[in-house]
């Protein structure tokens, strides 16, 4: 009738290290020298074969009782110690333990005496049958005999209760035995003893090591010379450490209470992380819904009636074909991502010596431009280019233009291109619903140094796949998983509505950022992703972009990082001034932490580099938070891409479809896991297409140059 939840199963070496442990935090050690011998210590995970994960410590029940089982102490057994394994109740066993513990040792001293009385060295030759009997001299009067001052009476005594008589000088040879015996006992325990010691030492990697041993067991804790030899002997053999020796007072019932209050209290933390986490963790079938919600979207921004309300716009790019290979020239890319602008110069060279040579130069974008005016934003992007002609000695020079420019925009022709609305980290002014190719055009006549002929405006997707299509003639989608998430693939005419004819291909920019914010995937985002959006440039926007890509994944973390801590499960509770800011922690941490070849510690460096004061377990948990969000983030990713190569196999007709997809991205490239999961989902949800994902080394400056070349060379014919 009682209710009893059994949390925890313990070895009394692991209950003696623990309530030695409660009252001295240095304690590794447990040591049980009683009936039986035994020791417990702590061992780093990563030499533990048998347990995955290489993080922290776990304490290993050694059973060295069994030590030399395999014959390994032979040459120290004498034919006492043989005898007296014959007669146990376990022949062969325990072999170390019989040489070393209570259970034994009165026993030894009986085999002993009894040979040497036959041999005629005590007792006059003379045999009690107490003296023959098995188990008549115990621990306890192996103790008694050993006593300081009254040990010889008190051996008198005993062997006269064996029915022995013996002379003063046999009692003192008795003593002697006995002494040889429990000697012999607490050497052998402190040599096995020193070997955990210098091993606990290696690996703390110390030359001067400062440890407890916490200890129980009667024999220990009764026999009056046993402790002191133990520690003396302890001590010569490993000079290098400073062992303190704590005797645990309650013992192993203690010890085995604290391990269940500890198992307790990770089992209610670990059941709260659980719950914190659970709305990460995405079904099968909800990707599945994922996946189905995103089609139904792409087909609303294709379609006439639906297109003007779509969250997932579908935007027309006017590129039409990839490239076939005549492409030549000399051109000029700009490149504006999340984060930085690129001014390249591209030399195509066709025919048979097919080749593209780039030359390129990296500005950053400071804040107070990308969130100032449109002019200021378009006069800097001007200046940059003038440093790149300048640096390049080619100021004179009139090239034809490509500029990627990775925001939604609303295109009339290739070189005409309205801002839809800033994404990402960019709120410059008066930009949205501007033609951004007229803004990039008065910059430069506002500078009135240099011409330049603006040929296309590009997306970064489409320019990832135009890079890669020029390898790769299957590629017809282009992926980016960098500071947002976008995709765009070769949609047949036909499906466009909003674009007049139906032969042929045109590339759509989906601009799939956008999903959700309709509302339709609000039931798989967790309060945390909404913390992110309320604290974004855009709020209510880009709720897809906000889960998937490199801007919000630190950030994210960091919003989870808060809660566990606000319910006192990291950082001992306290919100520290580092975790309160925002974009403290970025995305590239998480691909730092997440690295399987970072051990712990390593972790830990990362945490207090930021400000995060962390423990073991700390970090343990952070590095599992970082593993959640990026694990959904690469799964939403792939549902998403699962949509768009099934509508690519239905358009085309066909049962089963080999595509190629161009990606760029560092969180793509860089993060450990990323595009691995992204790549399983994409299988499992699409599982009639034969994906092959194809990096795209500098795409999108490569690409603009690419279609810059296709259209300057289709406006030729045209002309
Ligand atoms: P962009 O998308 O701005 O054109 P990138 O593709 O290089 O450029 O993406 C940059 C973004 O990638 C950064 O904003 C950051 O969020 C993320 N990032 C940077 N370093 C890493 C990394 N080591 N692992 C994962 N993501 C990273
Ligand atoms: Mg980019």
């Amino acid at each position: 009738d009682v209710d009893v939840d059994v949390l925890a199963l313990v070895n009394d070496t692991v209950g003696t290290m623990m309530t030695c442990g409660y009252d001295d935090q240095h304690c590794e050690v447990g040591l049980i020298i009683g009936t039986g011998t035994n020791a417990c210590y702590m061992e780093e995970m990563r030499h533990i074969d048998l347990v995955e994960g290489d993080e922290g410590r776990m304490c290993i029940n050694t059973e060295w009782g069994a030590f030399g089982d395999d014959g390994a102490l032979d040459d120290l057994r004498t034919e006492f110690d043989r005898e007296l394994d014959l007669g146990s109740l376990n022949p062969g066993k325990q072999l170390f333990e019989k040489m070393i513990s209570s259970l034994y040792l009165g026993e030894l001293v009986r085999l002993i005496l009894l040979k040497m009385a036959k041999e005629g060295l005590l007792f006059n030759g003379k045999v009690s049958t107490a003296l023959l009997t098995k188990g008549k001299i115990e621990m306890k009067h192996v103790s008694a005999m050993e006593k300081y001052k009254e040990g010889l009476s008190n051996t008198k005594e005993i062997l006269t209760e064996l029915n022995l008589f013996p002379s003063e000088e046999d009692c003192i040879a008795v003593q002697h035995v006995c002494t040889i015996v429990s000697f012999r006992s607490a050497n052998l325990c402190a040599a096995a003893l020193a070997a955990i010691l210098t091993r606990l030492r290696e690996n703390k990697k110390l030359l001067r090591m400062r440890t407890t041993v916490g200890i129980d067991g009667g024999l220990y804790k009764t026999h009056p010379q046993y402790a002191k030899r133990l520690h003396k002997v302890v001590r010569r053999l490993v000079p290098n450490c400073d062992v303190r020796f704590l005797l645990s007072v309650s013992g192993s019932g203690k010890g085995a209470a604290m391990v269940t209050a500890v198992a307790y209290r990770l089992a209610a933390q670990r059941k709260q992380i659980d719950a914190t986490l659970a709305p990460f963790l995405l079904s099968l079938e909800t990707l599945r819904e994922v996946r189905n919600k995103m089609r139904t979207e792409l087909e609303y921004g294709l379609k006439r009636e639906t297109q003007a309300s779509a969250t997932v716009k579908m935007l027309p790019t006017y590129v039409c074909g990839t490239p076939d290979g005549t492409e030549k020239g000399n051109f000029l890319a700009l490149d504006l991502g999340g984060t930085n602008f690129r001014v390249l110069l591209v030399k195509i060279r066709s025919g048979r010596r097919r080749s593209v040579q780039m030359y390129n130069k990296i500005f950053a974008i400071p804040l107070e431009i990308m969130q100032g005016t449109g002019e200021e934003l378009f006069d800097h992007i001007v200046q940059c280019i003038a440093d790149f002609l300048e640096y390049m000695g080619i100021k004179g020079a009139r090239l034809p233009l490509g500029f990627t420019f990775s925001f939604p925009c609303r295109q009339a022709s290739i070189d005409k291109g309205t801002l839809v609305g800033w994404t990402k980290g960019f709120k410059a002014t008066d930009c949205e619903g501007e033609d951004v190719v007229d803004m990039l055009r008065e910059a430069i006549r506002r500078r009135n140094e240099f011409d330049l002929d603006i040929v296309a405006v590009v997306n970064d997707t489409v320019g990832t796949m135009m890079t890669c299509g020029y390898e790769d003639p299957n590629c017809e989608i282009g992926l980016i998983a960098g500071t947002g998430s976008n995709v765009c693939y070769m949609e047949d005419m036909k499906n466009i509505e909003i674009v007049e004819g139906n032969e042929g291909k045109m590339c759509i920019n989906t601009e799939w950022g956008g999903f959700g914010d309709n509302g339709c995937i609000d039931n798989i985002r967790t309060k945390y992703d909404k913390e992110v959006d309320e604290g974004s440039l855009n709020p209510g926007k880009q709720r897809y972009e906000k889960m998937t890509s490199g801007m919000y994944l630190g950030e994210i973390v960091r919003q989870i990082l808060i809660d566990l801590t606000k319910q006192g499960l990291l950082f001992r509770g306290q919100i520290s001034e580092s975790l309160r800011k925002r974009g403290i922690f970025e995305t590239k941490f998480l691909s730092q932490i997440e690295s399987d070849r970072l051990a712990l510690l390593q972790v830990r460096r990362i945490l207090q580099q930021l400000g995060l004061d962390s423990t073991c377990e700390d970090s343990i948990i952070v590095k599992e938070v970082c593993g959640a969000v990026s694990k959904r983030a690469a799964q939403l990713c792939g549902a998403g891409l699962a949509a768009v190569v099934e509508k690519k196999r239905e358009n085309q007709g066909v049962e089963y479809l080999r595509i190629t997809v161009g990606v760029d991205g560092t969180l793509y490239k860089l993060h450990p896991h990323f595009s691995r999961i992204l790549r399983e989902t994409v299988k499992e949800l699409a599982p009639q297409c034969d994906v092959t994902f194809m990096l795209s080394e500098d795409g999108s400056g490569k690409g603009a140059a690419l279609i810059t070349a296709v259209a300057k060379r289709l406006h030729n014919v045209g002309q």
